[in-house]
């Protein structure tokens, strides 16, 4: 069954087929290390990961790079405003690095309780600088780019491709005002995007250049990254929606100035989650994280679980209320018992093994394939597609009739005499000890209950 994905170069649904039989190279934009990701930021990670699984359960061996913006990221996309790591840094006192790697490990975290699998590669912005000055040379060879007084910039006017991907109006944008085409004096064009940054002393973090001390501009470390990784022409480059207009667009211009080679050959794009009718985003400060989830109570795989119910190509409105009905489902599906399988013949489980696969083949219509598990309601095929779900079914399905491990029991015991003892702290304890260890805890005739939390 061949895997069909929407490539926003061609706007339409295409056969994935990789460059290399068997393997799909696929970069993602990872994030930006300045404060912690929003929900909104990891719908963007859950769609990419259930495309690597998706690629896996089809057969390919996924090598999925991703990166950790750790300099350079201005605030807004058009090398406007300050950088996003100072300013981070300033607001908790702290230094560049430090912040950056506090916000490192609390994505990585986040990525963890959400099963998003670990990218083969994650790579540090400022642990490839010296790709990005090579690329940037390269680029200057060719006559891509140039020198201002205290930056080198792209000169889009020389990539007659500039416009494709985004298929951007340039006379339009010429023409415009605000935003993206406010003119800088020193910029031939109003897209030319920097490169690099020259004479800019109070900046933090600085590397030597053949142009002098200075940093990079953004878009071009995914450019060096990618392609360090990869190779010129690879399969899928993902990343949200926001990027299609500047940053995609840039990393196109920058890879095929200098290479002459195509850059990528699938571009997949996710959509925005949106709260109330805004996008979620950090600017506006109207974000949630997943530890403020985990304060009301919700599991991170419940919110995967919502997720994974809307497409990646439509927007997806987050409520709380829509949450808990996540929650509950996700519960229902915990609750399937593998005894009683309604699939229990082989032929009627291929039968429905493929409809749910060519759902998810159809462009990742998950909700679709999530639709018909709940209506087959068999908890082998709910595994089987749990590697490409990635919802931990398996493991957290109710275990009511199961046998408890025996050093769960073995506490059991020990609260049941602490409690025959009235030694009310050890009994407190050792309940709290098998909350923590994933249990419920309650107080029967017989002494006490417990049963694994199934979320
Ligand atoms: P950032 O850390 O801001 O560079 O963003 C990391 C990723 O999250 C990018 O791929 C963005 O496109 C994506 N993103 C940002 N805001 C949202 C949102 N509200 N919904 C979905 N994806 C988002
Ligand atoms: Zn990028």
């Amino acid at each position: 069954m061949t895997l069909r994905l929407y490539n926003t170069l061609s706007r339409s649904v295409e056969d994935f087929v990789p460059l290399v039989p068997g393997r799909a190279g696929m970069y993602c934009c990872g994030p930006t290390v300045y404060n912690y990701a929003h929900i909104g930021n990891l719908r963007t990670y859950v769609f990419e990961d259930v495309l690597r699984r998706t690629l896996r359960f089809n057969g390919y061996v996924p090598m999925h790079v991703m990166n950790i913006t750790d300099v350079g990221h201005l605030e807004s996309d058009a090398d406007e405003g300050e950088d996003k790591m100072e300013k981070g840094a300033r607001r908790e006192g702290v230094d560049v690095w430090e912040l950056a790697r506090k916000y490192e490990n609390a994505w990585l975290l986040d990525m963890g309780r959400l099963n998003i699998e670990r990218p083969e590669i994650i790579c540090r912005a400022t642990e490839h600088v010296p790709d990005m000055i090579q690329l940037i040379e390269r680029l200057l060879e060719r006559g891509y780019a140039y020198a201002t007084e205290d930056t080198i910039y792209y000169d889009t006017s020389k990539f007659s491709d500039y416009a494709k991907l985004a298929r951007l109006d340039l006379r339009g944008l010429q023409a415009g005002a605000g935003g993206r085409v406010q003119l800088n004096t020193e910029k031939r064009h109003p897209n030319d995007f920097a490169l690099w940054f020259l004479k800019r002393p109070r900046h933090l973090m600085q590397w030597d250049s053949p142009w002098g001390r200075g940093y990079p501009g953004w878009h071009i470390e995914c450019s060096a990254m990618s392609m360090k990784y990869l190779g010129p022409t690879f399969d899928i480059h993902c990343g949200g929606v926001d990027h299609i207009p500047v940053h995609h667009t840039n990393e196109i211009a920058q890879s095929e100035g200098a290479t002459g080679q195509p850059f990528v050959r699938y571009w997949l794009h996710g959509e925005w989650l949106l709260i109330g009718s805004e996008k979620m985003s950090k600017s506006i400060e109207n974000f949630l994280t997943l530890s403020a989830l985990a304060e009301r109570g919700f599991d991170a795989l419940a919110y995967r679980y919502l997720c994974l119910q809307a497409h990646y190509r439509s927007e997806l409105r987050f409520t709380m209320d829509a949450l808990e009905a996540a929650q509950q489902g996700l519960r229902k599906v915990y609750a399937v018992r593998p005894d009683r399988d309604p699939l229990s013949d082989a032929s009627a489980y291929a039968d429905a093994r493929a409809e749910v696969l060519a759902a998810i083949n159809d462009d990742l219509n998950v909700p679709q394939g999530i639709g018909l598990l709940n209506r087959y309601g068999s908890h082998r095929l709910w595994c089987e597609f749990d590697s490409v779900l990635g919802l931990s079914i398996a493991e957290r399905a109710e275990q009511k009739d199961e046998a408890l491990p025996s050093d769960i029991a073995a506490l059991v015991e020990r609260r049941n005499a602490a409690r025959k003892a009235r030694a009310w702290d050890e009994s407190d304890r050792l309940r709290q000890e098998l909350i923590d260890r994933g249990y419920e805890v309650g107080d029967g005739p017989n002494g006490t209950t417990v049963r694994r939390r199934p979320i």
